[in-house]
């Protein structure tokens, strides 16, 4: 089985003006161990205007910086849009795509990603793909179906290759910002069907190289449960992450007793 490194992604949403990313950063690095030390990728997800804040910041540091959208195209007739080639110039390591807020409230669509996930890595980003489904998906016994389709399409034309740098958060809908979260079990039954799925589009191999997270209100209390599990690499840590502390506590989480 390959060696898969933990990974803990912290993101901010809509929050951090310049000065706000800066002093997190301080706070942050001061609560991390060194580089060479940490057991965990970390990085951090933040608003457009606070990306470069944090580049300077971090730099040198190991920890990542993400963004939390990007259009698939390089330039053009697109108002609005950030390419993949605008944040890489920024010193950008990877991007958040199909957050389920966007998909809610900015119609990002599984198409749309399609071209989203292999334009970021093109470009030399991380993608951090995130599915996962509602309450009511759950309850009607569509979770499975919904997240085959999830994956499937927005991993379709990922070359074979590069598939091994994507990462997928499963964030089930219901948990996200609400305080109720999946249990270790079931946070790793889907991530086990998310890889077989993975396993069916492109290869076992590439499936068992691919790190899959767990989102939905993981704090520093009740991370180590679910990244106990097999088949969960990391998580995605939303309101949790905006206060340094809190963060520090949960990419430490491994310098504390599983209970
Ligand atoms: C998220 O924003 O991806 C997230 C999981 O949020 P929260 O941790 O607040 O549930």
């Amino acid at each position: 089985m390959p060696d898969r490194r933990p990974y803990i992604a912290g993101n901010w949403k809509l929050w951090g003006t310049r000065a706000q990313a800066a002093a997190y950063c301080e706070k942050l690095l001061a609560l991390l161990p060194d580089p060479g030390r940490r057991p965990a990728d970390v990085s951090l997800c933040v608003p457009f205007t606070a990306l470069e804040t944090c580049v300077e910041a971090l730099d040198g540091s190991g920890v990542l910086v993400c963004a939390q959208n990007m259009s698939a195209e390089e330039s053009g007739a697109y108002t609005g849009e950030v390419s993949a080639q605008m944040l890489r110039e920024l010193g950008v390591d990877g991007v958040v795509l199909g957050h389920s807020e966007r998909r809610e409230y900015n119609g990002e669509t599984d198409g749309a990603l399609q071209d989203k996930v292999p334009a970021a890595l093109a470009a030399g980003l991380k993608p951090i793909l995130c599915v996962g489904e509602t309450e009511e998906e759950r309850q009607a016994g569509d979770m499975e179906r919904k997240l085959r389709h999830q994956v499937g399409e927005a991993l379709q034309d990922v070359p074979d290759e590069r598939i091994a740098e994507v990462v997928v958060a499963y964030e089930p809908i219901w948990a996200i910002g609400t305080g109720e979260v999946a249990t270790p079990d079931d946070a790793q039954e889907v991530c086990y069907a998310i890889r077989t799925r993975i396993a069916e589009v492109f290869s076992g191999e590439a499936a068992a190289a691919v790190r899959l997270l767990y989102g939905g209100s993981v704090k520093a209390g009740n991370v180590a449960g679910i990244m106990g599990k097999a088949d969960v690499d990391g998580c995605l840590v939303g309101g949790a992450s905006l206060q340094a502390d809190e963060f520090g506590g949960i990419c430490r989480h491994y310098e504390m007793p599983v209970l």
